[in-house]
């Protein structure tokens, strides 16, 4: 199982397209990502502009 992070929105995924965004870029080079539940109340849904709960890579190259 291979684990891809969407390049534009950071989005972790299996698939080829990005469920998030709907991008195509997705890299198999990321490094940390975080879970993110309520992102109302996330610092970190804030400074990586999420908008929906999910696992988002922190870098992706
Ligand atoms: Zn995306």
């Amino acid at each position: 199982m291979k684990l891809l992070a969407c390049r534009n929105c950071n989005y972790i995924t299996e698939s080829s397209t990005c469920p998030n965004c709907g991008g195509a870029s997705l890299s198999e080079d990321w490094a940390g990502y975080v879970i993110v539940l309520d992102v109302d109340d996330s610092e970190i849904a804030k400074r990586l502009n999420i908008t929906k709960p999910g696992k988002y890579a922190l870098k992706v190259r």
